[in-house]
Formats: C-alpha cells, sequence, structure tokens
C-alpha cells in the first residue's frame, strides 16, 4: 500500500475505529493523559502548582520542596526513550509472563542490558503492600539458596559464610491468594516472624501450619487459633483441602530452580511478586492503573542499595557488605527508601 493509499483508507474509516486507531497508535500519549497529579511525588505534599509543560503533559513544581515534575515521573514510563517498545514489553510480559533475556531482546531488538533494566522496571510494579487476609490462613516456610547470581566483584569472605545460611521465605495463603516474604538469611527468630505475619494474618482468622517451633510458638504467644496439619486426622486433613493443599510454595520453588536456575537473592522478592500475581493469583494488570504507579522509578533505582540494607540488618554477618556501583541520576533525591518499602513493610 502507498502512503496515500493508507491515508485514504484511514479517511474511510469509520468514527468508532478512527478513534480507536488513533489511541493504539497514540498508546503512551492516551494511558499518560489519564493520570492525576494532586499531590507531590518527592515529598508527598499537596501544595503544588502548574509550571509550564512538557510535550502533551502538564509540568507541576512544589511549593514544599521546590522540586518540578510531570505526571510520569518516578513511574514505569519515566526515562524511557522508545516508549512505544516498552508497552509492547510491557503487553508481552503480562501475557507470557517473564520472557529470557536472550529471546525478549531479539523479538523487540533491544540491547541486552535494555531487556534486563525493562524487565526489573516492570517486576518492580508488582512489589509493594500487604493484603492481609480475611480467612483462614495457611503459613508455610520455604528455605532457598542464598544467591548472588549476576554479581560482579563477590566479597569473599562474606559469601563464605552467606551461602551456608538459608534465604527463609515466608508463604500465606488462603484458596483465593498466595503472598510471600523472603524474611531473613539464617535462622528465623520470634520478632522475624512477628514484621511479617501480623500483616497477612487477621487476629480473629485460624492459621493452619506444619508443625515448627518458632512458627507455633510465635502464634501462641500472639493467642492466635492454629491447627497443626501433622496432628490431623485424614478426614479432618481434607476438610482444610481448599485452604491448605495449594501447593504454590513447591511451585515456586520449582520455577525458580527449574525456569531461572535460581535467582539472585537481591531480586528474590521481586520476582516473587511477580510470580506469585502472575502465576498464582492469575492477576494481570490493566495498563491504565500501572502507569498510575509512582514508585516504580524510585524502587528500581536503589534495589542495590535496599539490598545491601537488609544483608546489613538481616543476615547477622559482620562483614562489610558494599554495594555494587551503579549510580543514576537524582538518585540522592530518594534516600528515605529502606528494604521495607521493597517488601511493603514501609511506605515510601
Ligand atoms: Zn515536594
Amino acid at each position: 500500500m502507498s502512503l496515500k493509499e493508507i491515508r485514504q483508507a484511514i479517511f474511510d474509516l469509520n468514527r468508532e475505529d478512527y478513534s480507536s486507531l488513533l489511541k493504539e497508535l497514540n498508546e503512551f500519549d492516551y494511558l499518560t493523559s489519564k493520570i492525576k497529579v494532586k499531590t507531590c511525588v518527592y515529598c508527598n505534599s499537596g501544595h503544588i502548582i502548574k509550571h509550564g509543560r512538557y510535550n502533551h503533559l502538564d509540568r507541576y513544581r512544589c511549593k514544599e520542596c521546590g522540586k518540578t515534575f510531570i505526571p510520569t515521573t518516578g513511574t514505569i514510563f519515566y526515562y524511557i526513550q522508545k516508549k512505544h517498545i516498552f508497552i509492547d514489553y510491557l503487553k508481552i510480559m503480562q501475557i507470557e509472563g517473564i520472557v529470557p533475556l536472550a529471546q525478549i531482546k531479539k523479538r523487540l531488538d533491544i540491547a541486552n542490558q535494555t531487556a534486563f533494566d525493562w524487565r526489573h522496571k516492570i517486576l518492580m510494579l508488582y512489589s509493594s503492600g500487604f493484603k492481609t487476609l480475611d480467612t483462614d490462613v495457611y503459613i508455610k516456610l520455604r528455605q532457598f539458596r542464598f544467591s548472588q547470581k549476576g554479581r560482579k566483584n563477590i566479597d569473599e569472605k562474606f559469601t563464605a559464610k552467606a551461602n551456608h545460611l538459608p534465604a527463609n521465605v515466608i508463604f500465606a495463603g488462603n484458596s483465593k491468594n498466595v503472598q510471600l516474604r523472603l524474611s531473613k538469611l539464617g535462622e528465623l527468630e520470634h520478632w522475624d516472624l512477628q514484621k511479617v505475619l501480623k500483616r497477612f494474618i487477621k487476629k480473629n482468622s485460624k492459621v493452619i501450619l506444619a508443625v515448627n517451633p518458632v512458627f507455633s510458638n510465635y502464634f501462641k504467644s500472639k493467642s492466635y487459633k492454629t491447627i497443626e496439619v501433622q496432628n490431623l486426622k485424614k478426614t479432618e486433613l481434607i476438610n482444610l483441602q481448599d485452604t491448605y493443599s495449594s501447593n504454590s510454595d513447591l511451585e515456586l520453588k520449582r520455577i525458580i530452580d527449574k525456569k531461572f536456575r535460581g535467582i539472585a537473592t537481591k531480586y528474590f522478592q521481586v520476582y516473587s511478586n511477580f510470580l506469585s500475581s502472575f502465576v498464582f493469583n492469575r492477576k494481570r494488570l490493566d495498563l491504565k492503573d500501572l502507569v498510575k504507579i509512582k514508585a516504580v522509578w524510585f524502587k528500581f533505582i536503589q534495589i542495590e542499595r535496599m539490598y545491601v540494607n537488609f544483608i546489613v540488618k538481616y543476615c547477622g554477618i559482620f562483614e562489610p557488605f558494599d554495594r555494587v556501583k551503579r549510580f543514576w541520576k537524582n538518585e540522592d533525591r530518594f534516600h528515605h527508601l529502606e528494604y521495607g518499602a521493597l517488601i511493603g513493610t514501609s511506605k515510601i
């Protein structure tokens, strides 16, 4: 078709097809025009004023902290040049899950580093918040190997010690939802559980668990009603099947070990957030909602710092553990983030 013919064909479209074609062609503009700005993305103040334009978007200035920003600041589109290819990547991950880097870079004709960064940026969409489960809840513990896959400049002394420590992952779920948290390297103690469990479980929920002294003691101390599956008769177990029979923990272990051949502990939580949403909860996020999430960029650039913070606080090894250097423009603006922002225990 010549350009002339294409043009004619477009003009011949009915109104509905015409506007849906336009929408498709301008998907980025369309999506970003839906973002409402009410507070400052840096300091959360409501004292903001319009401050000119940036392409099709309004620019804002915060009267509290003085910084300027646009509606896409902090979202998945922040600092992305090839936005239409990025939207394709996003759609592919929504449908197919995590596609091997070698494959996606060929399909979209992008560089290796881009394929890697974009994947992680998209994973960050899934990484915030606890959802308190409002029915009976099962709690399971799985231990994964500590992994520094892909890391350069590995510290030998630290690694020799950390390799012996299990990466503890707590699963909380019911028949509808599964959530998990990487909570510690090394043996779990009472307060490690406190941090995670109280946010998953309602006070009046029954907790179903396999016997494990640390967990049992924790629940006893908090006066939760518990059911320990080892003590049950077969018939009683069948009644709990809906809640307890989920093999999400084993399934996740299989995906991580077989499909990814291990995930770096640094990225464990963000991959798990995606997998639990994609594989277990079968949730597909709407593009229109995705572009509104403001914390993506900040988490993306701070993951290394948050990881170092996690290692220092939650592994009990007193070797110095330094971050791998990769500095981002404006990173210093977001120095307030801790690992809690990644696992959802503190607000961003
Ligand atoms: Zn501000």
